[in-house]
């Protein structure tokens, strides 16, 4: 099956079908080449409903998690966003096709280059700029945020990110020190912080 093919199927059967309802998401993950971004031995399984490994004991989130993830910072088109952890680069594609523009920090330097290298090859570089660096004291040079991802768990959102999220900024973390986090979606409101949990997920540790 072409890859548009089995692109479409995933959006449907793994997106749609579990309740990812904002258009602009399903758009976004329709259009950005997933097997341009996992690596070769892995490549056959770019639509399969999995993580999978990008190197130095790192993966790349299931389809599903990235778009429910995208869904809960509520972009129009407009905003700044700050990624935590770009591994191979995927998930900042498809933040960088819903907001204005996108920072994504990365603490590896080979997989901040991958990151890049990726996002050149598939003509998605122009708006995403990718930092090798300590996600977890975010980017104050860009702040504030109107959306943050942060794509390890920690044991709760760094105090540096919540400084640099915008009033009515949304930010979304996998939140637990243990096997299994819970993902918080966070909202910025009159300088309150307010936070439900969107769903239980397994993410590598923030360092
Ligand atoms: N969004 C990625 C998946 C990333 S996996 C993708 O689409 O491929 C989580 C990433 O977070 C890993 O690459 C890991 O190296 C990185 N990471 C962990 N702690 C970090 C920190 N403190 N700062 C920046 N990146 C970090």
């Amino acid at each position: 099956m072409e890859w548009a093919e089995q692109r479409r199927m995933m959006v449907e059967r793994q997106l749609r079908a579990r309740g990812i309802r904002d258009e602009r998401v399903l758009a976004a993950m329709d259009e950005i080449p997933r097997e341009e971004f996992v690596p070769t031995p892995y490549k056959g399984a770019s639509y399969a409903d999995d993580p999978a490994p990008i190197g130095h004991g790192q993966t790349i989130s299931q389809p599903y998690m990235v778009a429910l993830m995208a869904q809960c910072l509520e972009l129009t088109g407009a905003e700044t966003v700050l990624e935590v952890g770009a591994g191979c680069g995927y998930h900042a594609a498809v933040l960088g096709a819903l907001a204005s523009r996108v920072i994504t920090i990365e603490r590896i330097p080979e997989l901040a280059e991958t990151a890049r290298r990726n996002l050149e090859k598939t003509g998605r570089a122009d708006n995403i700029t990718v930092i090798c660096g300590d996600g977890a004291k975010g980017w104050p040079e860009c702040a504030p945020y109107e959306g943050i991802s942060v794509a390890a768990a920690a044991e709760g959102a760094p105090p540096a990110l919540i400084e640099q999220l915008a009033e009515g900024g949304r930010m979304v973390i996998p939140v637990g020190g243990g096997w299994e986090q819970e993902l918080r979606a966070i909202r910025k409101q009159g300088g309150e912080i307010s936070s439900r949990v969107a769903t239980w997920c397994r993410f590598v540790p923030l360092r």
